[in-house]
């Protein structure tokens, strides 16, 4: 009988670890990445149109385009669809900072929707409250790697003549069967940062789109606006994916569904180990493949729990812990604190605990015995204080 591996007094149990993301691919990238080096063609290049073309198959979309970073994707998707200023987009006030930014950065207004109580994803019931004459874009994320499904904003969209754009960044890989996320609006956006499910050696993103004309608008805008070289046709910025970035996502690409399969494991045992402490998660969609970028657990003693879970040298981690509307650089849009009150108690409430897909079955046992202790512990103390 192989005997049960036991946690020591030294476990740590990481949110990352880069290493086993190369497996066993490093051999036949590293020699790439050294033709990569010799040969010099940095940027854009053969090699970026191969993970294009790759990224854009795994999501089942006609086109992808590699810029910079996410940020990047999320703003020249709007520019492609020429927003700016006098125009409104519609997002949720739980994401992460940087789909508002986008927003205030092609001079558009953003204007902000609260979270659903349940799913932690936006409240579609405030969608429509929310639609002006000026709206032109809903901007939905599919926070923590949990698809939004879409028929209601779809319905939304053509009534109203409103784009969907997703911000896909943390749902790479996330859909319903054989339909993912970034190929069912008008415009996807992708990022590749060091802690995404499909993860770069640096920073990196992608546009995914079915409509040609927009792929040949965002080909020219990611690179200074030019049709061809020196002739510059439209105001565009300098965001391209480098050779070395895209080596590296194509070797990696084949891995990303068993990846996300294995998110979803971990996440089925996280939720059968914990599902009698006093603790939520967020509400499954029937027939949805979730790709857990992030584990979410909900409870009024966060603070207490994270403090709890570092001393176990567990890396938690929270994700978000200040709301849109109530971040110093978006005062001058006047939102005010009270306005999205779902947002504000999940920022209280949220812990991200470890998700990686290669987390062996002793760290997600020892992560749940933490958390259960931090939990008999509680009590013990309420039953203490009450006597
Ligand atoms: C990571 C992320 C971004 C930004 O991506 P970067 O590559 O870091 O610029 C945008 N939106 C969401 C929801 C993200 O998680």
């Amino acid at each position: 009988m192989v005997p049960k591996e036991v946690a020591d007094q030294n476990m740590r149990v990481e949110r990352y670890n880069y290493q086993n993301q190369f497996e066993d691919c490093l051999p036949s990238l590293l020699p790439k990445l050294q033709s990569i080096l010799v040969e010099g063609s940095y940027i854009l290049s053969e090699h970026v149109r191969a993970f294009e073309r790759a990224f854009a198959e795994f999501i089942g979309a006609r086109h992808a385009l590699g810029v910079n970073c996410g940020t990047d994707a999320v703003t020249i998707a709007l520019k492609a669809l020429n927003i700016g200023r006098g125009d409104e987009v519609i997002t949720q006030a739980n994401t992460f900072h940087a789909t508002v930014l986008a927003i205030v950065n092609c001079g558009a207004t953003p204007v902000l929707v609260d979270a659903d109580d349940k799913t932690f994803l936006m409240d579609q019931t405030q969608l429509s409250p929310a639609l002006t004459s000026r709206t032109r874009v809903i901007l939905p994320v599919h926070l923590y790697g949990k698809p939004l499904p879409l028929d209601y904003l779809s319905e939304l969209s053509e009534k109203y003549g409103v784009a969907i754009v997703e911000d896909a960044c943390q749902a790479h890989g996330a859909g319903w069967a054989d339909r993912r996320v970034g190929a069912l609006g008008i415009l996807g956006c992708f990022s590749f940062h060091p802690s995404k499910n499909l993860a770069a050696a640096g920073d990196g993103g992608a546009i995914t789109t079915n409509s040609d004309a927009l792929a040949k608008s965002i080909g020219r805008m990611r690179a200074f606006g030019q049709e061809e070289q020196n002739n510059h046709v439209t105001l565009g910025f300098n965001s391209r994916l480098d050779a070395v970035q895209a080596a590296i996502l194509l070797s990696k690409l084949p891995k990303l569904d068993e990846w996300n399969r294995k998110r979803r494991s971990i996440a089925a045992a996280y939720r059968e180990h914990l599902c009698d402490l006093p603790l939520t998660f967020q509400q499954p969609t029937y027939g949805e493949d979730h790709v857990y970028h992030l584990f979410q657990v909900r409870t009024d003693s966060r603070d207490e729990l994270l403090r709890h879970l570092r001393d176990d040298q567990i890396d938690a981690v929270v994700r978000y812990p200040v709301p849109i509307h109530m971040q110093p650089a978006f005062v001058h849009l006047r939102w005010k604190t009270g306005q999205y009150p779902v947002a504000e108690t999940l920022s209280r409430e949220l812990l991200a605990i470890p998700m990686r897909p290669d987390m062996k079955d002793i760290e997600v046992d020892y992560v749940c015995n933490s958390i259960r202790r931090f939990f008999v512990n509680t009590a013990r103390r309420a039953r203490k204080v009450a006597v």
